[in-house]
């Protein structure tokens, strides 16, 4: 028996100008029957500068979008689009943009185009938004699918590699969420959804190769063709958990633990994709892993290897990952053992141990020094 499938109808990263990127985006909407009226494009007042003043884009109606606060978005819909009948949302910009979008394509039932700037996390093409809430908190919130993901390599290479690095550590963090569905088939026989799993698993798979033996310092995560690895997994991922029907593929304990900081220290709470990737040192130890080798390639990426780097204390990250297994209810590594305040110490301690043990080679530190301007 097969079953049908939704799947964006275009998802690609061109090297063109972006001029080219948004002309292929007016044309695919047009050939979509979409561009009838006028498009509401959400952006930045900094990429219009940058990137979109210069474009011609007939009869388009730009919104900028200062923060993802779901009052925020609101106000944009109320304003924008209750009224007025747009045929699609393009979000060109990062993931709060394109948050913004795909909640707000939800909200009044309307295509979604995702042109990201940058590849910091896997909402890309997700069909969930990381929106803030009334009290400050971050909250993953059902949004639209978005129908086409579409990038532009020369925008993504110029956005802060820092981004970047961030996207690497939420697509490593399914080497830990995969576990865990795994897990939870095991022990207490939830279903895996063979097809998303699939997809998952060789998008991470080949991401890890090409980490391993392609990527020999920050500088390399550049290149045409790990750029498009990264945009293509990243997308796989979302598309996995569109598949799935919930985030389950892409988020476990690794996840759990990055909400858990958000949660308790909202005034700490940093880059989703550093925080997950940290995570996944945590649950990879947990778990029994060596993680010698996530943690080198963490270092040549530039992503965090100690808590300290997250700009938490002991005491915080220990109260974090004990909190994790409060924060939903899905059957993780946390189920498997006994976690207590003794055992995640002993965790948190090995994972020291192992960061310190393996020296950053000199290259690495000078070029990650130099990209965060900032000493570690
Ligand atoms: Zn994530």
């Amino acid at each position: 028996m097969f079953r049908e499938i939704k799947v964006p109808f275009r998802i690609r990263i061109n090297d063109d100008d972006f001029e080219s990127t948004i002309n292929e985006i007016i044309i695919h909407c047009m050939e979509n029957r979409l561009a009838t009226n006028y498009s509401l494009i959400l952006t930045t007042k900094h990429l219009y500068d940058l990137y979109l003043r210069k474009v011609n884009i007939p009869n388009a109606k730009f919104v900028f979008i200062t923060d993802t606060r779901i009052s925020t978005i609101l106000k944009v819909y109320n304003e924008y689009l209750l009224g007025n009948s747009f045929p699609v949302i393009v979000g060109i910009g990062g993931g709060k943009v394109i948050d913004a979008a795909k909640y707000l394509g939800f909200l009044k039932a309307l295509p979604v185009i995702s042109v990201p700037t940058t590849l910091s996390n896997d909402g890309i093409c997700s069909p969930v938004s990381v929106l803030i809430d009334e009290s400050g908190k971050r909250q993953s919130i059902r949004s639209t699918m978005p129908i086409a993901v579409i990038g532009n390599l020369d925008v993504i290479r110029k956005s802060p590699i820092k981004y970047i690095s961030a996207g690497i550590g939420d697509m490593l963090a399914k080497i830990s969420s995969l576990k865990d569905w795994r897990l939870a088939h095991e022990d207490i026989g939830e279903n895996i959804d063979d097809t998303a799993y699939l997809l998952m698993h060789t998008a991470v798979m080949n991401l890890l190769r090409k980490l391993k033996y392609e990527i020999d310092n920050i500088d390399d995560v550049l290149n045409e063709s790990f750029l498009n690895e990264l945009f293509y997994a990243l997308t796989i991922s979302g598309i996995s958990m569109y598949i799935t029907g919930s985030s389950r593929p892409a988020s476990g304990a690794e996840h759990m633990i990055s909400h858990a900081i958000d949660y308790l220290y909202p005034h700490k709470s940093g880059i989703h994709g550093f925080q997950v990737a940290y995570g996944t040192l945590i649950t990879e130890a947990l778990r029994g892993e060596d993680i010698s080798e996530l943690v080198e390639i963490f270092k040549k990426v530039g992503l965090p290897t100690s808590y300290k780097e997250l700009n938490l204390t002991e005491e915080e990250i220990v109260n974090a990952v004990l909190y994790a297994p409060r924060i939903r209810n899905r059957y993780t590594i946390f189920n498997r053992i006994n976690l207590n305040k003794r055992l995640v110490k002993n965790t948190i301690e090995k994972v020291e141990k192992i960061s310190q043990s393996i020296n950053m080679k000199r290259e690495y530190y000078e070029k990650i020094a130099c990209y965060y301007k900032v000493r570690w």
